[in-house]
């Protein structure tokens, strides 16, 4: 092979990817089993449900791979699932765009809207895709300051900031909520949402990423489904990644208005869901005891890491979600590769611009317990 002149391979690159550095996913644990030889990982890195997928679908899954070669693509309108996502959120099925996971989503909205010319809005401290979708379009992140270190929500969305500064700049046309937001595990309360959307020209798309809304107290989570008939532009987001347990598999969805799911569609891979992560998203959907398991053993362990490590004198932030983020108030980096000699994967900030804090996901009672234990032996308590 001929060695390239590297600057031939990168000159017509378009210049907001080469700006981008590309996602650090969480260790996987063969990889950890590979590099330092520990045989019994746990991987707390990545918000995956410890309890995986409803044993139904996992049935189901085995018989069709069993009786099915997949030789046939997947119905590319995705049409059962469809079905299922509109009887449980009580609206039409053209309203609903079906992606590859939920990140599939974020980076149609960015094709859509974003641009050279078109700027996207979202937090500080907010999930990792929204700046690579926003860059990868050439177009510019704003980025809004969070709350400080010292709110009642360190680091949380401000959205009278997120108001503030679309006033300043009208040439935002897409801007991005997590709520809750990873990585800090912070909400934003319903009438600060309603009171955002109220305030946002109707031509500003907001994309309200709802990938961890089951894990919130009932009494804190919004219902965006009144909102999405009255606010055209909102766009809500929902995974099967999380609550549902088939991170694996690949499945996400947005609620919007018919016009919006109409653009989504046309930019959409026309097979961007497999077979497999049809079938199982439909089949989790379905098994709501399964969800309610799930969100119950959260709400108890997550409670838990948080009184055991407010005990170890360790600062906690507060957490809607299925992980907590842990304060160290020094580099955490030592701490992350102490969890990881003794087979434990947590998830360093350090890419987030908070390298004092690590992200812990939510798993097991006894997966937590050896995470805590781990812990404590690091910091010799
Ligand atoms: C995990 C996560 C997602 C979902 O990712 P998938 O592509 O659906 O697996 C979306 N938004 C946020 C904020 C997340 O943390």
């Amino acid at each position: 092979m001929t060695s390239p002149n590297p600057s031939d391979l990168t000159r017509n690159a378009l210049p907001g990817i080469l700006g981008l550095e590309a996602y650090t996913p969480g260790m996987p644990i063969d990889e950890l089993q590979r590099r330092l030889g520990v045989a019994d990982v746990i991987k707390l890195a990545s918000n995956e449900s410890p309890l995986g997928m409803s044993p139904r679908a996992r049935e189901a899954l085995a018989a069709t791979i069993a009786r099915d070669n997949l030789a046939l693509y997947p119905d590319g309108s995705g049409y059962r699932l469809k079905q299922k996502i509109a009887a449980y959120h009580g609206i039409a099925a053209d309203r609903i765009t079906l992606g590859n996971g939920s990140n599939d989503i974020l980076e149609f909205l960015a094709r859509i809207y974003a641009g050279p010319g078109r700027a996207v809005m979202f937090s500080d401290y907010a999930f990792a895709v929204y700046p690579i979708a926003t860059e990868a379009q050439n177009a510019e992140a704003v980025r809004v300051p969070a709350f400080p270190p010292d709110h009642a929500m360190p680091y949380g969305h401000d959205l009278k900031a997120f108001r503030r500064a679309l006033r300043e700049r009208p040439d935002v046309s897409l801007v991005f909520v997590a709520n809750p937001n990873n990585p800090t595990g912070t909400w934003v309360p319903p009438d600060e949402i309603l009171a955002f959307l109220e305030a946002v020209p109707p031509h500003v798309i907001v994309a309200l990423d709802e990938a961890y809304w089951d894990y919130q107290d009932v009494a804190l989570r919004p219902d965006a489904r009144p909102w999405l008939d009255r606010f055209p532009n909102l766009v809500v987001t929902r995974t099967f990644s999380k609550i549902y347990g088939i991170a694996g598999l690949r499945a996400g969805y947005a609620l919007s208005h018919a016009t919006v799911a109409d653009l989504l569609n046309r930019v959409r891979q026309p097979f961007n869901n497999n077979s497999l992560a049809l079938l199982a998203a439909e089949l989790a959907l379905d098994d709501q005891d399964h969800v309610r398991q799930s969100v119950d053993l959260n709400t108890r362990e997550r409670e838990r890491l948080h009184r055991k490590l407010v005990a170890m004198g360790l600062r906690v932030l507060p957490s809607q979600a299925n992980f907590v983020t842990v304060g160290f108030e020094r580099d955490a980096k030592p701490i992350h590769q102490g969890l990881l000699e003794r087979g434990i994967i947590v998830r360093p900030m350090g890419s987030y611009a908070m390298p004092e804090f690590l992200r812990v996901t939510v798993g097991t009672e006894r997966e937590n317990g050896r995470f805590l234990s781990a812990l404590s032996d690091i910091l010799r308590l």
